[in-house]
């Protein structure tokens, strides 16, 4: 409506140079290239045709935290984006997403590692959660028991542990922020420097709408960008 107050939904496209602005300037304060950082599109709030949007965009991650989210998207969008399973992931929903994901983000035990191992029919790339807030709502492994965890997924062959993912807390607080990536970051050096071959954990998952800038200042290599990219 020429000259009204409609609102309307900002072009996925326009998100994006947006937040390629964002990641540009982290990546300059950080002394990083912007190459090494992939956005994940997390299309969990918005319609098929959004997610197509994306696509046509430019993006070709896309995160979903539902298994049933998964299985509609994937119906209709086939296996041409790269999947990302980026939600708490119950035991007995990984053999209907399992052939569907090409990245898990949620490992965070033990059964369901031997789960993972016993569906897949091919190594899957796995990110292990850490917990680096208190809020009850997140998942995820306490800081110190991520090294013992990845010691002991040595017995399962189709696991292949390519990085560390964490959601930080909903808050405006940057050095509480920089503190929870850090964490997670301390952690990636200490795992790498173990020289597990079926744990090179060279990514970094964390980063989201509101914090993925600052993210991507600690060492983030895939930032899970919903809202501010695609909207609610
Ligand atoms: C929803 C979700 C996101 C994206 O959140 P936004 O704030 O909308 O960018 C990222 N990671 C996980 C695990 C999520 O569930």
């Amino acid at each position: 409506m020429e000259g009204g107050f409609a609102i309307v939904q900002m072009q996925v496209t326009d998100n994006l140079t947006q937040i390629n602005k964002q990641i540009a300037e982290a990546c300059e304060k950080a002394g990083r290239n912007p190459n090494d950082i992939t956005i994940i599109a997390v299309t969990k709030y918005v319609s098929i045709e959004r997610a197509k949007e994306a696509l046509e965009a430019g993006i070709t991650h896309l995160g979903e935290n539902r298994e049933e989210g998964i299985q509609v998207k994937w119906e209709a969008l086939g296996d041409k984006p790269t999947w990302h399973f980026i939600g708490s992931l119950q035991t007995r929903k990984v053999k209907n997403i399992i052939d569907k994901v090409d990245y898990i983000h949620s490992l965070d035990r033990l059964s369901l590692a031997k789960e993972i191992n016993k569906r897949a029919n091919q190594p899957l790339n796995c990110f292990v959660q850490v917990k680096t807030s208190e809020e009850e709502s997140k998942h995820g492994l306490a800081p110190e028991e991520v090294l013992p965890f990845i010691k002991e997924l040595n017995d399962f062959s189709k696991i292949r542990v390519v990085g560390l993912m964490t959601m930080a807390p909903f808050t405006n607080d940057e050095q509480v922020l920089r503190d929870c990536f850090r964490t997670v970051k301390n952690l990636q050096r200490e795992i790498q420097e173990l020289n597990l071959d079926y744990a090179p954990c060279l990514e970094l998952s964390m980063g989201m709408s509101n914090d993925f800038a600052i993210a991507i200042e600690e060492g983030a290599t895939m930032v899970r960008i919903g809202t501010a990219l695609v909207g609610e």
